[in-house]
Formats: structure tokens, sequence, C-alpha cells
């Protein structure tokens, strides 16, 4: 395979698993089962459009790899959604599960769509559509969906009932991130966001950054990116400079008040115009000095065309798959602190993970206890990554994927795969 620059997520995440399986002397046999999914389905479904007209949509579901647990991972809703990037997801969540020691493989799903132009009645054709069709490929023991980008805890409520209506009992355990009423955990709204600040915290101790007051920057301002702006003010004590989504965005030394800027958002579809303050492109936002620099939107944004331009002290990855590998040894050469996306951005899969564990109990925790639990899986989580980066003087990216990589092959050699 050549080693020109990529943009092919899925070879993206290929090339950082081999860099990792050479460092760690990863037997030939478990890295070659480790670079492909184990399952891939491709479905075509119909759904009746507003018009009264019938539409055949494409989805995807990949199951990479169930060694540890059942396989688990979201499901996106984009136009632009492909199998390579659905696959590269995949692979993603399965180290994402391993990092943070939960019982799960690792998979992704998504169907080429545009939320933007659909209605809500057209979504929830799509959604209970995208579930009869991978109906039997899915399962609380087998392989559990959960909310991404543009994918809603209401999309979420729509498919666990027809999934429930196709077994013909309630089976609120076949999805994660529904709402409260449903089943959802306390606590699953922010979790991406409070464990990409939780990492932040521990990243400003090992580097003696004192984060109250610290300026921060973030690009895209879904539910990672909103959180992390009024998260990072409420644990600790930061100040927001610059916000963008996908329009761009707004920047003010003085600090943007999150909240305000998200009703703003909502109100008005973009965050331009917001209090008047100057504007800012989702280029621009990822050069800015500031201290913490968060890109929480889509993949392939610092590559080696920006990455000399980044001026930040800490990158914390809210987002999947936003530094390309040659992007990586940029920062890494300039010494920025980056941490990567499968650890940074694991809080959600942890809190769905408890919100699974509730659903089989049947018993459903205080807050507390979420945060509590949530909060030890990520600190934990990073100082094993931090410690395996600066023992085999690698990156952290590299290091997570060490400490992941040797989770998987593990639990295949026990389970006698390898
Ligand atoms: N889609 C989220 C992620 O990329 C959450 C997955 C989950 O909760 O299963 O981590």
């Amino acid at each position: 395979m050549s080693n020109a620059p990529t943009l092919n997520p899925f070879e993206i995440s290929q090339r950082q698993l081999d860099a990792a399986a050479k460092k760690l002397n990863l037997d030939p046999q478990v890295h070659a089962l480790l670079r492909e999914p184990l399952r891939i389905l491709e479905v075509h479904f119909p759904v009746r459009m507003d018009d009264g007209t019938v539409k055949t949509f494409t989805g995807f579901r990949v199951q990479y790899n169930d060694a540890r647990g059942p396989t688990k991972g979201g499901l996106r809703f984009h136009p632009e959604e492909t199998i390579d990037t659905v696959k590269a997801l995949a692979a993603w969540m399965t180290w994402k599960t391993a990092v943070v020691d939960i019982p799960y493989g690792g998979g992704k799903g998504g169907v080429i769509c545009n939320p933007k132009e659909l209605s809500q009645r057209e979504l929830e054709g799509i959604a209970r559509g995208f579930v009869r069709a991978i109906g039997r490929f899915i399962g609380p023991e087998k392989d559990i969906p959960a909310p991404d980008v543009y994918t809603t805890p209401q999309i979420m409520a729509w498919m666990m009932d027809e999934y429930s209506k196709i077994c013909g009992y309630n089976t609120p355990g076949v999805i994660t991130g529904k709402p409260i009423p449903l089943g959802g955990s306390l606590g699953r709204g922010d979790a991406t966001a409070r464990g990409t600040v939780y990492c932040i915290i521990e990243a400003a101790k090992e580097l003696g950054i004192d984060l109250k007051g610290a300026t921060v920057a973030i690009q895209g301002y879904g539910n990672a990116g909103y959180y992390c702006g009024t998260l990072m003010e409420e644990l600790a004590g930061s100040k927001i400079v610059a916000i963008t989504d996908s329009r761009g965005g707004v920047i003010d030394e003085n600090g943007i008040d999150p909240e305000a800027a998200y009703q703003f958002k909502q109100q008005n579809g973009s965050l331009s115009g917001f209090n008047g303050l100057k504007t800012i492109t989702n280029d621009e936002v990822l050069e800015l000095e500031v201290d913490v620099l968060i890109p929480a939107a889509i993949e392939n944004v610092i590559t080696d065309k920006n990455a000399a331009n980044v001026k930040a002290k800490i990158v914390a990855e809210a987002a999947n798959g936003p530094t390309t590998p040659e992007a990586d040894a940029i920062l890494h050469g300039k010494g920025i602190y980056v941490i990567p996306d499968f650890l940074c951005n694991a809080g959600g899969v942890t809190v769905s993970y408890f919100e699974w564990v509730q659903n089989i109990g049947g018993y459903y925790w205080p807050i507390d206890q979420v945060h509590t639990q949530l909060k030890a899986k990520m600190v934990k989580a990073f100082h094993e990554t931090h410690n395996m980066a600066k023992e085999h003087n690698v990156d952290n990216r590299i290091g997570a994927y060490m400490v992941s990589v040797q989770r998987v092959a593990e639990a295949m050699k026990l389970r006698g795969w390898v």
C-alpha cells in the first residue's frame, strides 16, 4: 500500500493500526484480522416521502470486531456517507470501547440522507425503514446502535420502538441515547463532552497549564461542541473565545457565552450575527492562538496543509478522525498535546454502556453515579494512554492504539481465534 497522504478514513485507520502494531510487535495473524471488519451489511430500503412518492435509501452497518463483547457504535445520517467512512468509524469504536475498558466490540452505521431537507415524518420513515432492514443484524446482545452525526434521541426512540415491534416485546437495550422516559440514562446528553473535558483537565495537569481563564476554540457546535463549551466554563473555569458550526462562526477574545450562542443558533439556524461578533471561518478557527482547540465536527480537518499553523497547546479531539496521520506527525513535532479522538470522545459510549446496563438490570442510576463512574473510566483511560505514549516515545494516538489493540488481541487469543 502506498504511503502517500490519503483522506480515505478507512485507509487512515489502517495506517494508524499498522503503526501501533509495529510498536507492539503484534502477531501478524492478529494484525491481519484487525485490519478488516468482521461483517459489513449494505441495505436499500423504501420510504414514502411527503409528496407521496417512494424513495429508495441506502444504509450501512459495519460490525468491526466483537471479541470483547457485542458491537457498539452510532448511526450517522449524512448526505456524504460512504462505506469507507463507516468502516473507519467502526474500527475507531473498537479501539474506543477497549481504551475505556467496557465490554463491547466496535460497530458503526449510517444512512445516506440529508436531515436538513427532510420533514420529521420522513425522518421517522427512514429511522423505522432502516431498522426493519438491519433488524436481524442488531440486538441487545449482538450489536447496539446509538446517536452520532445528525441523529437524535427522538430518532433512537423510533428505532427502539420499531425493533420492539419486530420482537413483540419492549427491548430498550437494543439502542442507547434514548430519551429518558424510554429508558435513556441521565447524563447521556452531555456525556461525550464531559468525557472530553475530564481528559482536558488531566492533560492540563500533566502540562502544568492552569485552565482557569484559559482560552478555548471550538470547531463544530452540535451536541459535543456545545456541551464542551458549557462544561469547559463550568468544570474548568475556562473562557470560550471562538466557536463555529458548519457555516462558520464567531470570535471574541473577551469570551463568548456558550449557552446564549447555542440558543441563538437554535433560533437562527447559524451562529453568524450572534451578538454582532466578528465572524470566523472553519479553517481560521483551527489556527487561533488558544490554550485548547476542540475539533468537534467531522473528519480530516487538520491535515498536512494546515497542521503547521495550529497554535493551541492542547488539541482535544471531540470529533472522530479530525486529524490525518501526516498532520499528527506535524503536531507531535511541534510539541502540541493531542488527546486522540477515540479516547477524547469516549464519554458518549461509556454512558451508553451505563444506559444498556440500566436497561438490562431494569434499575436506574442517579446522575451523581453516572458522573462519578464516567470520570473514573475517563481518568484511568487517559493516564493509561499518556503513560503508554511516554514509555514508548510515541504520540498519544499511537499510545492509545497500543492500549486498545493489546486488549482486543488478548480477547481474540483467549477465544482461540488466532
Ligand atoms: N456515536 C458515538 C461515538 O462515536 C457514541 C456511540 C455509542 O454511544 O454507542 O462514540
